[in-house]
């Protein structure tokens, strides 16, 4: 049987060892700090958005816990290449799914990879680790300059 658990174990121990798209982008036009008091957590993520409103590349720099770093990796992976108007949609899926109740069921189909970071429900305390790439990325697109915190 497929044990969500385990593999999120797993995937959280593999991106935070080797985190994907790590890195200052020699070419971005949005950028933000994110901060999680909380944990500690400290992000800066990148983004580069093409005049086809896709984006085009995206990463991400910081300090912070496993999670973070992991939930960080997994979002520049599955972002990159898409429609910039997908994110509210995305951000919005990848929040009710790590707040929604233990029991709920993951939309693996939407979610793709992102889907085993539902086992941070599990540790209610560590949700706000791997929202705040996500704050961080829409502070970025809005240009905000304002460093995106989950308090
Ligand atoms: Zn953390």
């Amino acid at each position: 049987m497929f044990d969500l658990r385990d593999l999120y174990m797993q995937v959280i121990v593999d991106h935070n060892k080797a985190p994907r798209n790590f890195g200052v982008l020699k070419e971005y036009n949005h950028d933000a700090d994110g901060y999680n008091p909380l944990c500690g957590d400290k992000l800066h993520v990148y983004v580069h958005v093409n005049d086809d409103e896709i984006i085009e590349d995206i990463s991400f720099e910081g300090e912070g816990c496993a999670i973070s770093v992991a939930s960080a990796s997994l979002m520049t992976e599955t972002l990159k290449g898409k429609p910039i108007a997908d994110f509210p949609d995305s951000f919005e899926r990848f929040q009710h799914m790590v707040t929604s109740d233990i029991n709920e069921e993951p939309d693996e189909e939407k979610l793709g990879k992102l889907a085993v970071l539902a086992g941070v429900r599990e540790f209610p305390s560590r949700i706000k680790c791997a929202v705040l790439c996500w704050h961080t990325l829409k502070s970025a697109v809005e240009d905000s300059h304002e460093i995106a915190k989950t308090e």
